[in-house]
């Protein structure tokens, strides 16, 4: 992935984690802005509501990123894009392991909802819509942010945290490559159903997502299918029938090349040495005609009839 590193910024490293943050942010950020800018009185609150966001979505990446390395996987680099964050993370290849990387990610989220709910609550009580009501709108906005980033990262949608947690849970069961092979399927109606959305909402931006979750999701499936070739071995008896038949032509092939080369070697080489060239065009032809390969035993056949009689 060295095109995101290429276009990121990298803004601090933080426990052996390094932070990018990926160029078309500062546009989305700008435009996300100016979209918003009548909720507030100050468009310093939206501002503050776009970092905001920026800061719940790293929270949950580092989420990732710890639970990945607690397992003993590698994860040193999140990336923060406009679709969200995306955590560089390699958890061993065991359905525990990815759950509990995967998991944290959105538990995140969970420990952050009771806080801000409780700051909500706080500013309510203090009267804050009265006094400073962008402060109270502010606050309101983050909870509902959270909330939103949680149910929406839950939804069982490969490559989407609930789709990979559910990809994991079903691992124990039938294995890494079925698992992600029923997850990808599953993904691919979850997307049909986003793409719905989007057309309902005639939002380009949900329409984005959608696209951007389906390559991941086709990615997936491509992924399962060659991981079942691999561990499962699903050839059945009439597919490695084929594959015999197949490999057994191609010797054939590779046999009459063979021969082939020798009779263009005898033909090239009669000329300087007849007599030779004669006893190996004999001792060719006798071969050929026991190759096995009808064809070939055929052609050895036809020449032998037209061989200059030795005696
Ligand atoms: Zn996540």
């Amino acid at each position: 992935m060295a095109s995101t590193r290429s276009s990121s910024l990298h803004l601090f490293n933080f426990r052996g984690v390094d932070v990018f943050l990926h160029w078309s942010w500062f546009l989305v950020a700008l435009l996300e802005i100016n979209w918003n800018g009548g909720r507030y009185s100050s468009p310093t609150w939206n501002v503050l509501e776009y970092l905001e966001l920026f800061l719940i979505v790293m929270l949950h990446e580092f989420g990732h990123a710890f639970a990945c390395r607690q397992v003993g996987g590698i994860a040193n680099r999140i990336v923060l894009w406009p679709l969200g964050g995306i955590a560089y993370v390699q958890p061993p290849q065991r359905p525990g392991a990815m759950l509990w990387s995967i998991a944290a990610g959105p538990l995140v989220n969970v420990v952050l909802m009771p806080i801000l709910f409780a700051l909500v609550m706080m500013s309510s009580v203090l009267e804050l819509s009265q006094s400073t009501p962008d402060a109270h709108k502010f606050l309101v906005m983050v909870a509902f942010i959270n909330g939103v980033l949680l149910v929406f990262n839950l939804l069982p949608i490969y490559p989407l945290d609930g789709g990979q947690i559910l990809r994991s849970l079903l691992w124990f069961w039938v294995g890494r490559a079925r698992s992600l092979m029923a997850t990808s399927i599953i993904g691919m109606v979850g997307v049909a159903g986003l793409f719905l959305f989007s057309y309902l909402t005639r939002s380009v931006w949900n329409g984005a997502i959608s696209v951007f979750i389906l390559i991941y999701c086709w990615g997936g499936l491509r992924q399962a299918r060659a991981l079942l070739l691999r561990d499962d071995g699903p050839l059945d008896g009439e597919a490695r029938a084929r594959l015999q038949q197949a490999l057994a032509q191609s010797e054939a092939l590779a046999l009459v090349v063979r021969f082939r080369e020798r009779l263009k070697a005898i033909w090239q080489n009669a000329a300087t040495g007849p007599d030779k060239a004669v006893a190996a065009l004999e001792q060719w032809c006798c071969e050929a005609e026991t190759s096995g390969v009808a064809a070939l035993e055929q052609f050895a056949r036809r020449l032998g009839g037209w061989r200059p009689a030795t005696g």
